[in-house]
């Protein structure tokens, strides 16, 4: 099932979309178009497949990311971004305080897919099938394993490996879905796990790992983004869509090209989310930015970071460490200065 939202157009994986050529039957593309792909590419022809892989897991999960002394942030990715929005003082605790958090099922299920889905493109097209996907799932589980320890505490009390045996056959189904949703025999990525950064006029560098990149022979740039989860409700698109957007803004201000689609899949329930950008609203995205940094530098500066308790504080690690929830955070790490009147604008940004 595919659900179009503001303005997007509708696009299976294997159609005929501009930005979804066959592989095979391609043209050659323009001089233009080429350079526009290259450029995209190019970005980071020095960041490896295991680097990204290794700053996605940091990124998205900080039980990922080794304890490392307290510094103040000088950068931002769309997770982070997230988690201020979210809560300040739990952006505090991951960026600040870099407390340490347990690897949750879910997350970890959610690197293993993106794997799986990254390496099935070494194969030739004609290759790339469901059967061969889910058969890489074990040698990637093995890989992250290795390169991620703490992630076997998950099944640490599972001696008979019934639920290892479960978690593995929802990855499964996970991979199998996306073969409803895309045919990745007919994509050529120009880039997988793309390592993306940019320095805005501002100063504001901005950072985030792209999945996957298309680049049609036109030079149209997609950006595609799988989650394990499920699509939100329309409601809560905007917030969806907010990395994509980030994405877009990073890869525009990089390299002067406006991509001409963002796409979400969403192997949990199976929805394809597409958005077109125009430049307006990538520049709303980047004030956007800019006032969150500022808000993000006042609070580094004073100390003044705030909890803003939701339903989301149910899959917070740190309730031992918030007064929400009767805890106490460690000292503040970081020099301060007494707060001033900014700092009451914490708590009441949200992506839109
Ligand atoms: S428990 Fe809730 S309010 Fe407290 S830090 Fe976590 S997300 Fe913020």
């Amino acid at each position: 099932m595919e659900t179009s939202i503001e303005g997007a157009v509708a696009d299976t994986g294997g159609s005929a979309a501009p930005v979804d050529p066959p592989v095979a039957a391609a043209p050659q593309p323009t001089p233009a178009a080429t350079t526009a792909a290259a450029t995209v590419v190019a970005t980071t022809a020095a960041a490896t497949a295991t680097t990204a892989v290794a700053e996605r897991a940091a990124d998205a999960d900080p039980a990922a990311t080794p304890q490392r002394a307290a510094a103040p942030p000088v950068s931002l990715s769309p997770s982070r971004a997230g988690d201020f929005m979210q809560c300040p003082l739990l952006y505090r605790f991951r960026v600040i305080d870099k407390l340490p958090e347990k690897p949750t099922e879910a997350a970890t299920r959610g690197t293993l897919v993106h794997a799986v889905l990254e390496r099935l493109f070494d194969a030739p097209a004609a290759e790339r099938t469901a059967p061969r996907a889910k058969a890489l799932i074990p040698g990637q589980w093995d890989r992250l394993r290795e390169s991620r320890p703490e992630v076997v505490e998950l099944f640490a009390d599972d001696p008979e490996g019934e639920r290892l045996a479960r978690w593995l056959g929802e990855a499964e189904r996970l991979v199998e879905r996306w073969f409803t949703l895309e045919d990745p025999s007919r994509l050529e990525p120009a880039e997988r796990e793309l390592f993306v950064e940019a320095e805005l006029d501002s100063g504001l560098r901005l950072r985030g790992i792209i999945d996957r990149v298309d680049v049609a022979p036109t030079g149209e740039v997609r950006i595609v983004d799988y989650k394990t989860g499920k699509a939100p409700r329309p409601e809560y698109s905007e917030g969806a869509l907010f990395q994509m957007k980030f994405y877009a803004l990073v890869v525009w201000r990089l390299k002067k090209v406006v991509p001409r689609r963002l796409q979400l899949v969403y192997l949990g329930s199976g929805d394809v989310l597409t958005y077109d950008p125009v430049p307006a609203d990538l520049e709303r995205v980047e004030r956007k930015l800019l006032a969150l940094w500022e808000a993000i530098r006042l609070a580094t500066e004073t100390g003044d970071w705030r909890p803003r308790p939701t339903k989301l504080c149910g899959w917070c690690d740190h309730q031992a460490h918030c007064p929400e929830f009767g805890g106490t955070p460690p000292p503040y790490p970081l020099p301060v200065r007494a707060a001033g009147p900014g700092s009451a604008a914490q708590g009441r940004m949200g992506p839109d």
